[in-house]
């Protein structure tokens, strides 16, 4: 699509479709699959929108495409640099809704969070992204283009003509949403990801993050193994119910039963969990003990993120001296473990901040009233040290 030329809603949107589904719409226009590659290696690989540029198509092909398909990304409502270079995209998904996306740039690869629903049902006591509530899930257009714009964008930026070349390496469905509760079209933007013609990112280098959905976790084993994290954020069935309502319907046994029979498809040995640090709910060396026990057949490495704060939270951050101690014990137990550093957080770009505009379709009022009799329940019970 040209810049000047209006998207039409009657056109179909490349972006919507993984190898298949470009092979299918090929067919169904008299073209051969090879075609469907082609299109693929323009769109993916060099972040191209303009079907006249796709030189190695027939004239009368390209002309076909511009009358009933095109490739439209989402308009950018905001793009923040932090002062650590991490940066903040914040797409228009329509309707008054807008995600986040965030890109990190470290030495030797640069990795992108990327958002999966229009915020988030499962309710976490401590995530901005669930105190907003939930609209709707993204289309596989939605989530890829998340990509697609990220890879574009940071190319021209730094005069990147080489079509091998990439500025990123990683991708870690880790913005908005519970990827699992949107798996098909999840699925469908882990394949472009992992396809050798659109990113050709390997599939160690993609993790799906997930509060721990088990029977999905199963499914995404036989889908698309890819890395897998696992938010735990609680030792124990009792405390991890109050602060992550999803527990009361997956338990923490069947997680880690799911948690292993992944690692029979996963990409990587192990799996990792992501531990929030917050002050006085889930800090302390009792509980570290606990979870040594909870995981000890599991071959797994920590990553433990001290709490993002987010306003009206009523939680704190743990302090750096309960992090670390928590972290020693869990090394001296020989489990792998490593602190996350909080990364642009001064464009709330950090984990757990992202916000977006999300037009609640749930009924956030009454999850607000239930939210602050649980915060209030945790800090006034006994006190776990
Ligand atoms: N829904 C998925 C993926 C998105 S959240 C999941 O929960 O795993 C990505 C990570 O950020 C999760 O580990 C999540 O628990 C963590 N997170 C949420 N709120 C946070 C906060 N306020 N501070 C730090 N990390 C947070
Ligand atoms: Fe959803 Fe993950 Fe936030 Fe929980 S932590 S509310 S699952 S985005």
């Amino acid at each position: 699509m040209g810049e000047t030329e209006k998207s039409s809603p009657e056109k179909v949107n490349l972006l919507d479709f993984d190898t298949e589904g470009l092979k299918a719409f090929c067919a169904e226009m008299g073209e051969k699959p090879f075609r469907a590659i082609q299109l693929e290696k323009w769109i993916h690989q060099r972040g191209v929108d303009d079907f006249l540029q796709m030189s190695d198509l027939a004239k009368t092909f390209r002309a076909k495409l511009q009358d009933v398909a095109e490739i439209r990304g989402m308009p950018v409502i905001r793009d923040k640099t932090a002062s650590d270079g991490t940066r903040k995209w914040l797409f228009d998904v329509g309707n008054g809704n807008a995600i986040e996306t965030v890109f990190i740039p470290q030495e030797g690869r640069g990795t992108l969070c990327v958002s999966s629903q229009v915020g988030c049902a499962m309710n976490c006591l401590f995530c901005s992204t669930g105190k907003q509530g939930f609209n709707r899930n993204l289309k596989t257009s939605e989530i890829i283009g998340q990509l697609w714009h990220a890879e574009r964008t940071l190319r021209k930026e730094r005069g990147i003509t080489d079509d091998n070349e990439r500025v990123i390496s990683n991708v870690v469905m880790m913005g908005m949403g519970e990827p699992l509760q949107n798996f098909d079209n999840v699925v469908r933007a882990l394949r472009l990801m992992l396809d050798d013609n659109a990113y050709g990112l390997s599939r160690r280098r993609v993790t799906v993050s997930t509060s721990g959905l088990a029977r999905q976790i199963d499914k995404l084993a036989l889908t698309c193994p890819v890395a897998l994290a696992v938010s735990l954020h609680a030792p124990n069935d009792a405390l991890r119910d109050k602060i992550m309502p999803l527990n009361r319907k997956h338990p923490l046994e069947d997680l880690m039963a799911a948690c292993k029979r992944y690692l029979r498809f996963a990409p990587r040995d192990f799996i990792t969990f992501e531990y929030i640090m917050i002050g006085g709910v889930n800090d302390s060396l009792a509980q570290a003990k606990e979870l040594i026990t909870l995981v000890q057949d599991i071959p797994c490495k920590f990553n433990l993120i001290p709490f993002n704060p987010f306003p009206d939270s009523g939680l704190e951050r743990s302090s750096e001296e309960a992090v670390k101690a928590f972290a020693n014990r869990l090394i001296g137990a020989g489990i792998t473990t490593t602190i996350r550093k909080v990364r642009g957080d001064d464009i709330d770009a950090a984990c757990g901040q992202l916000a977006g505009e999300v037009k609640d379709r749930t009924k956030l009022s009454a999850k607000r009233a239930n939210r602050e009799f649980v915060i209030k329940e945790i800090k006034q019970g006994p006190s776990p040290r």
